[in-house]
């Protein structure tokens, strides 16, 4: 059997240009890459807020935080804050990075569990180092907090998705990837199903032994040519609609360094502040709102002039049933969609090209290598699909029918087995490889008022004295070292004006 050589990337959008750079980087010496995309048809155009592993992915691609910052006008992320998600009024905020000293065997909230029950009237967020400098609006990246061994701030970006994509893509094609601007008006099979061929709207016809379907919710070659089908996950996250609309900053305001999740009557909206401008978007049950509505409570709730018209786009929360089948890896939309409330679609696209590296076929394609980075998939998927309910299940709203309904639904196995052993006993259990940290799951639940009828015994090893003084420590450190930070705006500043020196 001849090489796997030949790879076609269909879709230029953030999904095709991250496989794209990522493949041209670990193998581009032995492949000849080619991206397919029509600018006639475009890219979704959302997609702004990101996770912190994506700085580990940048500097794989040798985007430095510098040319990041000056590119493609980015934002330093340190959370989200969620507000209205448990009863209207309330907010809190899923910060990334650590919460106080964890001991062993013995996470840091028993402690503070433990000090409450003794009287303690403190936020468990005052422990969180980028929850204080997120409200403080400052930021410095530190590994540790200076002269300590805890652990220091941990951050992800905003950035305006087209320039991330033209960034990847003069990366790309500066590794020898080849691209292409025409629309896709066929697809050709051999009698095995795998595909052979793509013929262009220029009449060209491209083969190729793998094709990377990166073709957004169309789905062309996954769905439309192979029919894997797809796994609807809408009774767990009913949202199937959004309507995404940039605006102005407002004025007098710099960027905060931190996503909004504003939760609405029927859903949620989303503000991600860039250096020049500010996403927004409202994600709505259509089920429960019209778009006419939806669009009339977005508008209203901007924080700036709109400078964009409002666009519709239309999901289905879910996974393919398949996202490797025949010769064709779907990555990115196409291989399925969970709602953005936590960012972590371009996680899931950077995740699937180093498992396709991991399992990249020499000489065949084989069952069993899809399999497992099918099954891989689904777990992953699995994992973060029961985070993000976990948001929606927890509500105490009853404004609204949708959120009673959210309340009622019925839930996974596997988050109905992690609510319970939380409640219980304040435990939280992360299966290995799991995205998301004990203190992202510690956090929305008890931002979301789900607190455990027991602390670890191992929290009682400090008498009620210790503990207060504990607390008192950690608060103060960490109280002065986001004072000693930067602001959030001279932070960015100061990379911008590097890079034009260095230019
Ligand atoms: C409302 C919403 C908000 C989101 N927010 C976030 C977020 O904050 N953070 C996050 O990580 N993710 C977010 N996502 C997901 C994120 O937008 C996507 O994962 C990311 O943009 C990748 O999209 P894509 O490249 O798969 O698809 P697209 O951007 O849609 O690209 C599809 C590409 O395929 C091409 N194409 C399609 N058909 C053809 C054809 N026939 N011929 C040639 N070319 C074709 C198109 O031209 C385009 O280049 C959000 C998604 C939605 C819907």
């Amino acid at each position: 059997m001849a090489e796997v050589k030949k790879v076609l990337i269909l879709g230029g959008g953030t999904a095709g240009w991250l496989s794209a750079a990522l493949l041209a980087k670990l193998m581009g010496a032995r492949l000849d890459i080619t991206l397919v995309e029509s600018t006639q048809i475009g890219t979704v155009g959302v997609g702004e807020a990101t996770i912190p592993p994506i700085v580990a992915f940048n500097q794989a691609l040798d985007i430095d935080e510098q040319t990041l910052v000056e590119r493609t006008s980015a934002t330093i992320k340190l959370g989200i804050e969620f507000e209205n998600w448990g009863q209207v009024g309330e907010r809190y905020m899923h910060a990334f990075g650590s919460l106080g000293k964890a001991f062993a065997f013995c996470d840091f909230h028993h402690i503070f569990h433990a000090a409450k029950e003794q009287g303690y009237s403190g936020s468990l967020w005052d422990y969180s180092l980028n929850y204080q400098a997120a409200k403080a609006e400052r930021f410095t990246p530190l590994t540790q907090i200076p002269g300590t061994q805890l652990p220091g701030t941990q951050h992800a970006y905003h950035f305006d998705a087209s320039l991330y994509a033209q960034l990847l893509r003069e990366r790309a094609e500066a590794m020898g990837v080849t691209r292409i601007d025409a629309k896709v008006m066929q697809v050709s099979q051999n009698n095995k199903g795998d595909i052979r061929a793509l013929t262009l709207d220029n009449g060209s016809e491209i083969e190729a032994d793998l094709f990377i379907d990166c073709s957004g919710l169309r789905a062309l070659l996954i769905e439309q040519t192979l029919g894997v089908g797809f796994e609807d996950w809408g009774h767990w996250l009913p949202c199937d609609r959004a309507i995404a609309v940039q605006c102005e900053l407002p004025e007098g305001h710099s960027p905060k360094p931190y996503t909004r999740a504003i939760a609405r009557e029927c859903g949620w909206q989303w503000q991600i502040p860039l250096q020049h401008r500010m996403g927004n978007g409202l994600v709505y049950c259509s089920r429960y709102m019209d778009e006419q509505q939806a669009m009339t409570q977005l508008l209203e709730n901007l924080p700036g002039k709109p400078i964009t018209e409002p666009r519709v786009i239309k999901f289905r929360t879910g996974q393919r049933r398949k996202q490797w089948q025949n010769n064709v890896v779907a990555i990115g939309l196409s291989s399925g969609f969970l709602e953005p409330l936590e960012s972590t679609s371009i996680h899931l696209i950077q995740t699937a090209i180093i498992r396709l590296v991991k399992h990249f076929p020499h000489r065949e394609i084989s069952a069993e290598a899809r399999d497992s980075y099918n099954r891989q998939f689904s777990t992953e998927m699995a994992q973060i699909r029961d985070f993000i309910i976990l948001h929606y299940a927890l509500n105490q709203r009853q404004d609204s029918a949708f959120w009673r309904h959210c309340q009622s639904m019925e839930l996974p196995e596997s988050l109905t087995q992690k609510l319970e052993l939380f409640a219980k006993t304040g435990t939280v259990f992360r299966y290995q490889d799991e995205l998301f940290a004990e203190v992202a799951w510690q956090q929305v639940l008890l931002g979301q008022n789900c607190w455990p009828q027991q602390h670890h015994p191992l929290a009682e090893q400090f008498s009620a004295d210790q503990r207060s003084e504990l607390l008192a420590s950690l608060r103060t450190l960490i109280e002065r070292t986001v004072a000693q930070m930067p602001s959030h705006q001279d932070y960015l500043g100061s990379l911008v004006k590097s890079a034009k020196q260095g230019s």
